[in-house]
């Protein structure tokens, strides 16, 4: 069996070893454009802040290690064109510019996203740069050194970790996004308010429902304009979104509007022997049970999995996404998963929401930290559909048990009283968690008797 694998970063990656690991005798080959693989894009802003020294941690695997496993792996190699009736790839080697056209049995399709970068004037000048893989962040580092001011576009969770970090290292920074809060596809207003005054409080300028016009190039920086200002900066990086590299698969098998390859639940597109993972895929989003587009790289690390599993058979159904995300900023760990009420009531969704905030543990011990926690649920099913948590304490993980929870279609009945350990070093005899079920049925209570 040929398999033919486009793109090797996290989905590429995992694929790979699996589709060896169930299949040793499978003749994979791997083309992979840039010089490296596995890099955990999520570490730039720690490696840009400074938190993270050395970057080659950065990387959890190689193409030696692929080798090791027994794929022929070509770096460097650019793949041009796809034909999914011949089931052929035709591939460009980037240092002799030789094309050679190879047939596979079957295709995986792993090239990921890439940077929206919309019609702007001057968006392509020497100071304006993207923040996606290893060469960027390298550029980034490089920039940052001789820049006093830093410009971020686009306050999405990206960009707001970019922020922090360059506040953290003496660069002076504005934040731009055309939405009036930052995060606000993860985050309801009661959280934003919060991270918009840590912003303000460490110098961060904030330039939000501005919406960029133009970029103008000053030699040592750029003046990027916008519908209510103009900001001079030495260094503008563009986050403002990823759109999926799938244009060598258009027309030949389905796609979302924005490119977006659909699957079923084995990671089979509408063409049975090509599959699709991570950013060059749609998900399934279990808060509302309709296909979605979340690059993250928790996607595509599970299905990059399920395409070694179901590679031959349909073996092993994707779960489908809750979106569950975490980010820290000054100190503070701000995590999410499923639905925000905003989200939830642009979709037409019946949902109510629960905001609590309370101490972690009780106040006899030597210290604690309040938690702002909001759960998001359908008040007649009683279905948890999303929920956040704030904290100067670790919360994280409480965020993987909503995620959980949603996963597994549970209540608010459930969640207020799931067994849930207790010791005063931790928590109080109810969790915070079970606290905040408990709020939303308190609520429901009350919604009902006013109805
Ligand atoms: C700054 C930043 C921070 C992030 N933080 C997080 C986080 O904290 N948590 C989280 O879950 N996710 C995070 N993500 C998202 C995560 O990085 C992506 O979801 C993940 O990289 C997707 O992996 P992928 O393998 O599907 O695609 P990609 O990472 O996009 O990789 C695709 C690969 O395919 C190659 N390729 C594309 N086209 C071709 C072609 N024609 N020929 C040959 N090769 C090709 C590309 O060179 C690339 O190496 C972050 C992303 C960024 C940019």
């Amino acid at each position: 069996m040929k398999v033919t694998v486009v793109g090797c970063t996290h989905a590429g990656t995992f694929a790979i070893k699996q589709i060896l690991a169930e299949h040793p005798d499978a003749d994979v080959t791997v083309y992979e454009k840039n010089d490296n693989i596995s890099f955990l894009s999520c570490g730039i802003a720690l490696y840009l802040g400074g938190k993270v020294a050395d970057p080659q941690g950065l990387f959890y695997s190689s193409p030696e290690e692929l080798k090791s496993l027994g794929a022929n792996v070509q770096m460097g190699h650019n793949v041009l064109a796809i034909d999914a009736d011949q089931k052929t790839v035709t591939v460009e080697d980037l240092a002799t510019h030789a094309q050679t056209t190879e047939s596979y049995d079957k295709l995986v399709m792993t090239s990921g996203s890439w940077p929206i970068i919309p019609k702007i004037e001057g968006i392509d000048g020497d100071h304006v740069k993207l923040c996606k893989n290893w060469n960027h962040a390298q550029t980034l580092i490089e920039e940052a050194k001789h820049a006093k001011h830093i410009t971020v576009i686009g306050a999405g969770y990206i960009g707001a970790e970019l922020a922090e970090a360059y506040s953290t290292t003496g660069h002076n920074v504005t934040l731009i996004d055309a939405m009036d809060r930052v995060m606000p596809k993860y985050f309801d207003q009661e959280f934003t308010d919060v991270i918009e005054q840590d912003y303000r409080d460490n110098h961060v300028q904030l330039a939000l429902g501005e919406t960029v016009q133009s970029f103008t190039d000053t030699g040592d920086g750029v003046t990027i304009k916008t519908d209510k200002g103009s900001y001079d900066t030495n260094l503008a990086i563009l986050c403002i979104g990823f759109r999926p590299n799938t244009a060598l698969l258009k027309g030949q098998v389905d796609m979302a509007q924005n490119g977006a390859i659909i699957t079923d639940d084995y990671m089979r597109s509408s063409n049975p022997d090509i599959f699709a993972a991570g950013d060059s895929a749609a998900v399934h989003y279990n808060p509302t049970h309709q296909n979605a587009y979340i690059p993250l790289a928790t996607n595509a690390v599970r299905q990059g999995i399920l395409v070694g599993k179901n590679l031959v058979n349909p073996t092993v159904k994707y779960m489908g996404t809750q979106s569950s995300s975490g980010l820290a900023l000054y100190g503070r760990t701000i995590v999410s998963t499923g639905l925000t009420l905003a989200a939830a009531k642009q979709q037409g969704i019946n949902a109510e929401q629960v905001i609590v905030k309370d101490n972690y543990r009780p106040e006899f011990m030597p210290s604690t930290e309040p938690v702002l926690m909001s759960l998001v649920y359908d008040p007649d099913s009683k279905r948890i559909l999303g929920g956040a948590l704030m904290s100067k304490y670790d919360v994280s993980q409480s965020a993987n048990t909503l995620s959980v929870c949603i996963q597994n279609e549970n209540t608010i009945d459930d969640l207020a009283m799931v067994d849930m350990l207790f010791q005063p070093n931790f928590d109080r005899p109810f969790n915070y968690l079970n606290i905040l079920a408990q709020a939303a049925q308190t609520q429901v209570t009350s919604l009902e008797t006013t109805k």
